[in-house]
């Protein structure tokens, strides 16, 4: 691969979860040598998760963290540089593209997006002023603080059933609340959420407060069929509503489709030529590891041909 004559990079990579770190090992290997901007949480959602049990080649399983270091070990190994710095602001207009970062400034010749999608947040009273003193978004983080306490945990979806099972290690009980009578989780993970004996459901229901002195005591639920309102007390509340993707950074400068996600084709181009996308960024169905990672080689694929092409 020709080398830059000035500092300009032949590959940036912004963000550090399984899609950027997996970008990062195989442009790495193709003499890229590229520079990922970790952000805030090097590793991503994932570094705050549990056991993976779904990524091929661990049959027991792996903790999240120990994943990512994983990861991280083996891009550097072929010589991938992490930078603990975020981006604040990008010129996609021309060719080298200009990332600003609190630190300084890169300019590189192909650009990999890999900024992943942050926890959606209820936006009832009470959740803000009670993060950290008992309302959280992270059941690997904070469940330990719960130990023989009752839990809400709000939510459908994988995320909710997930992390509602593993927060019955810790928690006398956890009650899942979610806003229809079906869960949009699947069939395994709603299957042993049933079975499990600390979990029992709350169905059609809506969390509208969460109320407590110094740490949360109650919240106040409301059936949406009945309209009727109930408090209930409990401990803490672990909210698993959903992601909303990282794409501030690009407004007006790439395609978002009506969720926020970046629009990438099939070979994770972005419209602009030279960037391209990997990860849940640019993914509203599938948010798995495995496939985040196999977005990111193929985004770095596609960076190293870009470039190829152009000598
Ligand atoms: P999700 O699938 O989008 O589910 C979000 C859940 O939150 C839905 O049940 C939704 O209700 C509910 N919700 C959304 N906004 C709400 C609000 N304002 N108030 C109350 N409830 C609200 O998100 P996710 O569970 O984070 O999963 C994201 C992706 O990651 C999915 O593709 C999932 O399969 C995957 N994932 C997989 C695993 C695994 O181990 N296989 C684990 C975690 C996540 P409705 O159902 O009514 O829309």
């Amino acid at each position: 691969m020709t080398e830059s004559s000035d500092n300009t990079l032949q590959c940036l990579i912004i963000g550090s979860g399984p899609a950027g770190l997996s970008a990062a090992l195989y442009a790495a290997r193709a003499n890229l040598n590229p520079v990922v901007l970790s952000g805030m949480d090097l590793g991503g959602q994932v570094s705050k998760t549990g056991a993976v049990d779904n990524y091929p080649g661990f049959p027991d399983g792996i903790e999240g963290p120990e994943m990512v270091t994983a990861f991280q070990q083996q891009a550097e190994r072929f010589g991938a540089e992490i930078v603990f710095d975020s981006a604040t602001e990008v010129d996609l207009s021309k060719r080298p593209f200009k990332v600003t970062t609190y630190s300084g400034e890169y300019l590189a010749e192909t650009l990999i997006i890999t900024t992943g999608a942050s926890v959606r947040e209820l936006g009832v009273p009470g959740e803000t002023e009670f993060v950290g003193r008992g309302v959280s978004y992270c059941g690997t983080c904070d469940g330990h603080f719960f130990k023989d306490k009752d839990l809400v945990v709000v939510g459908g979806g994988d995320s909710a059933l997930k992390e509602g099972i593993f927060l019955t290690r810790f928690a006398k009980s956890v009650t899942i609340v979610h806003r229809r009578d079906e869960l949009r989780g699947g069939y395994y993970l709603a299957n042993k959420a049933k079975d499990n004996p600390k979990i029992q459901f709350v169905w059609d229901t809506i969390v509208t407060e969460i109320i407590g002195d110094d740490t949360v005591n109650s919240v106040r639920l409301k059936n949406k069929k009945s309209g009727e309102e109930e408090i209930r007390p409990i401990d803490g509340v672990f909210i698993f509503i959903g992601h909303i993707p990282n794409t501030d950074l690009f407004k007006e400068q790439l395609d978002t489709d009506d969720q926020g996600y970046l629009v990438i084709d099939k070979h994770m181009h972005t419209n602009v030529p030279g960037v391209f996308a990997a990860g849940e960024v640019g993914d509203p169905h599938f948010q798995q590891v495995v496939i985040s990672a196999g977005m990111g080689a193929a985004a770095a694929m596609e960076a190293v041909e870009f470039l190829e092409e152009e000598h």
